[in-house]
């Protein structure tokens, strides 16, 4: 067993401080790193120590560049670096570079990033597992012929997808042949410019499915357990919005199924580390396999509520080689797993409903939480004061509530958000509010296209 006694968090925000209190828990010193326009953020400070990375570079690539990570990281004697997620966390040459230079990187092997964070190629794996996938062309199309063909099989409405896309990106629904060639042009030119490789494979388009995903530990020993479902319906353009566990509507019979399916996937590759397993569930209750994502997920926090398992601490202890079986993790078998409750995720953010969620930026000028019992914050950059800048992701907070029913934490919700006051720079708060007061919503019933459909939510 190994023993950090330094990890550097190469990432910002509210994933940063999430990990930072993790790893003082355990008694692990932190060191952040950050770009210049995070000279002025809240996260730097919740480390012992920061360091200041990319000084001629953007404010994103400040947190791609892996040479300049690790070279900081060797300097300040560090031995394991947690990658959060976004940046380089699905990265298998960061992965790759750590462990050449003999420091752990807190997640899977590069060998397993690689096999599982290509969309296509974990696809491939599924199948061969016998897990159903959606239908279509599990390969990258090379012609517009192919393309044609594959989506007449398929038949419209089908979708096109990068191999390397995430964050709900890099997706074009396709509805009739018409639009085919141009789509498949378009997507691949922003394949190309978002994620630096242009392979789009086509599939069938789900009508109004459930995104249910599963989140797995597994150790460097090959045990592997999963922590239950999470439902991350409630999405907008395909980015999750509101997610919970557990599901309202899978039968138990199903919720097996899904959960056998997902360590059967990670199994087959001997995942270690935190990793989710997502699937989309259709109108009639068909499970489907969609991708495999290789990271801590920002809804974490719902399965840490109702579980009582803290997933990031989890991921370091098996970075040091603890078992999961270990007293030290505790999870002995799939027994030791008991979900208890409902919890509810939302994500606050600096957008402006009113005006197509542009982001907002600016100083806040008053920030007020609500927490109290059954809520947990996981705040980012929000503070009296602070400065939203354009640069990054506008995630301001997570509110994750906790209850007994999933209406006593739906209430709780909004019970924090109607405290949350925020001026300065616009939020979806109101917005938030309205979905969880609705009655679909209620019932554990909205599918991926509710936003879309449920224009009152905008009132
Ligand atoms: P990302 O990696 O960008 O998050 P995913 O493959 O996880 O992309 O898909 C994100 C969301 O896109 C899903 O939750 C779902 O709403 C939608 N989606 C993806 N594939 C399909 C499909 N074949 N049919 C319908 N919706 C889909």
């Amino acid at each position: 067993m190994k023993h950090f006694k330094r990890v550097l968090v190469a990432n910002r925000g509210e994933i940063a401080i999430r990990v930072f209190r993790a790893c003082r828990e355990l008694g692990i010193r932190t060191v952040a790193i950050y770009s210049k326009e995070d000279k002025y953020s809240l996260f730097r400070t919740k480390a012992d120590e920061a360091y200041l990375i990319g000084k001629n570079k953007g404010p994103i690539e400040a947190y791609l560049d892996i040479d300049e990570i690790i070279n900081l990281a060797l300097k300040k004697g560090v031995d394991a670096i947690h990658p959060g997620y976004g940046f380089l966390s699905e990265n298998p040459d960061f992965a790759r570079k750590c462990q050449e230079v003999g420091i752990e990187f807190i997640g899977p092997t590069a060998e397993m990033i690689e096999q599982v964070g290509d969309k296509i190629k974990s696809k491939l794996l599924a199948e061969s597992l016998g897990v159903p996938t959606i239908p279509g062309l599990n390969k990258a199309i090379t012609s517009e012929i192919e393309a044609m063909e594959t989506a007449a099989v398929c038949g419209y409405p089908v979708i096109l997808k990068a191999a390397a896309g995430g964050g709900g990106r890099g997706m074009r629904i396709v509805k009739s042949e018409d639009e085919l060639l141009s789509s498949f042009r378009t997507a691949k030119n922003e394949a190309k410019k978002a994620f630096g490789a242009d392979d789009i494979f086509i599939e069938k388009y789900i009508d109004s499915p459930k995104h249910i995903e599963v989140q797995i530990l597994g150790d460097k020993f090959g045990n592997i357990v999963h922590l239950y479902e999470r439902d991350c319906s409630i999405q907008r353009r395909h980015q999750k919005v509101i997610e919970f566990t557990p599901s309202l509507t899978l039968s138990q019979e199903k919720r097996q199924k899904i959960c056998e399916d997902a360590i059967k996937i990670a199994k087959a590759v001997k995942y270690r580390g935190a990793g989710t397993i997502e699937f989309l569930v259709d109108s009639s209750g068909n499970h489907y396999f969609i991708e495999m994502n290789p990271r801590i997920q920002v809804e974490h926090t719902v399965t840490e509520m109702v579980t009582g398992i803290d997933i990031v601490q989890a991921q370091i202890m098996i970075a040091q080689s603890y078992p999961l079986n270990s007293k030290e993790i505790g999870i002995y078998s799939q027994c030791d797993v008991i979900p208890r409750g409902y919890s509810i995720q939302c994500r606050v953010t600096t957008e402006d409903p009113s005006n197509n969620f542009a982001p907002d930026t600016g100083k806040i000028d008053v920030y007020r939480t609500g927490s109290g019992y059954g809520i947990r914050l996981d705040g980012g950059n929000g503070f009296t004061g602070a400065v939203i800048s354009p640069y990054y992701d506008s995630l301001l907070v997570k509110v994750t509530s906790w209850s007994r029913s999933f209406e006593d934490a739906a209430k709780k919700s909004i019970r924090s958000l109607k405290e949350l006051t925020i001026s300065g720079v616009k939020t979806n708060i109101d917005f938030l509010i309205n979905v969880l007061n609705h009655p679909t919503f209620l019932k554990g019933q909205c599918d991926t296209n509710f936003i879309s459909n449920t224009p009152e939510l905008f009132r």
